[in-house]
């Protein structure tokens, strides 16, 4: 479990997370949604330090940090171990193959013997179907593809959780389609996620928990069932809105 407690993050002094608490359960899929502007993304990317709020607690069962103190190096370390990001535009390093992208941190960062690192590349890849691209490049493969490969990047360091903001977004239709029904089975694996998406069809299929973010205030902190079934007229409307 992760949990957050009063974030706040200000830029130039505007509030744009404003006492924010929260809990993020191990084991289930965790869905923010919310209009553009209202903080999704510096949410997100304070649960990986690529954001450091102006205060606020973030603990795991065996660790926490206050954001209002000087971070240490050894605390960031911690705190990166446990979760892992994956990007909008997947980010795959282009002169690397697939295979050398994915062991990349596991070899370099996390010091895992190469011929382990390897070994987990190629479990990670048959698990999603990919195995037999481990020598392309990424420009020779689809977005979706990429996009697939680079979930198995952010895997790769066996991160209790993989934080995704809006990884479809840049992707066709059918692209989009390819890398959530890879996520869907992540989620049904067990995989710990935290993802901001406008995808409202996986967030019915796969949430366990919807979070919704507005003017960087929780608006709703509750199950699914609720968020779909018993809306409050502002979600109703935000629903209405985007699909
Ligand atoms: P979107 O749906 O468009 O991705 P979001 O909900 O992810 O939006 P954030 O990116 O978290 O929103 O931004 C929240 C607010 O913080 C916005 O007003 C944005 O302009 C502002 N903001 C974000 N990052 C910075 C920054 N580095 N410097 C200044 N303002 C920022
Ligand atoms: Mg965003």
């Amino acid at each position: 479990m992760i949990k957050i407690k009063d974030i706040v993050k200000k830029y130039d002094g505007k509030t744009v997370l404003d006492n924010i608490s929260t809990e993020f359960p191990e084991g289930k899929t965790t869905v923010i949604v919310g209009p553009s502007g209202s903080g999704k993304s510096t949410l997100l990317r304070s649960l990986d330090l690529l954001v450091h709020p102006d205060s606020g607690i973030i603990s795991f069962p065996n660790f926490s940090l206050n954001y209002a103190d000087k971070i240490t190096s050894k605390q960031s370390k911690e705190l990166r171990a446990q979760t892992s990001m994956v990007f909008q535009n997947w980010n795959l390093f282009p002169n690397l193959r697939v295979i050398d992208n994915i062991t990349a941190a596991p070899i370099h960062v996390h010091k895992v013997p190469k011929k382990e690192a390897i070994a987990q590349a190629n479990e990670l890849l048959k698990r999603v179907g990919l195995e037999k691209y481990a020598n392309f490049y990424p420009d020779e493969l689809s977005g979706g593809m990429q996009q697939r490969i680079s979930i198995c990047r952010a895997l790769a360091v066996k991160p209790k959780y993989i934080l995704l903001d809006e990884p479809t977004s840049a992707l066709d239709p059918e692209l989009e389609t390819q890398v959530l029904e890879m996520l869907e089975e992540l989620a049904q694996q067990g995989q710990s996620m935290v993802m901001i998406t406008h995808n409202i069809e996986f967030a019915k299929l796969s949430a366990d928990k919807m979070l919704f973010i507005e003017n960087g205030e929780k608006i709703f902190d509750g199950s699914k069932d609720e968020f779909f079934n018993n809306p409050s007229s502002r979600i109703k409307e935000f629903l209405d809105a985007i699909s």
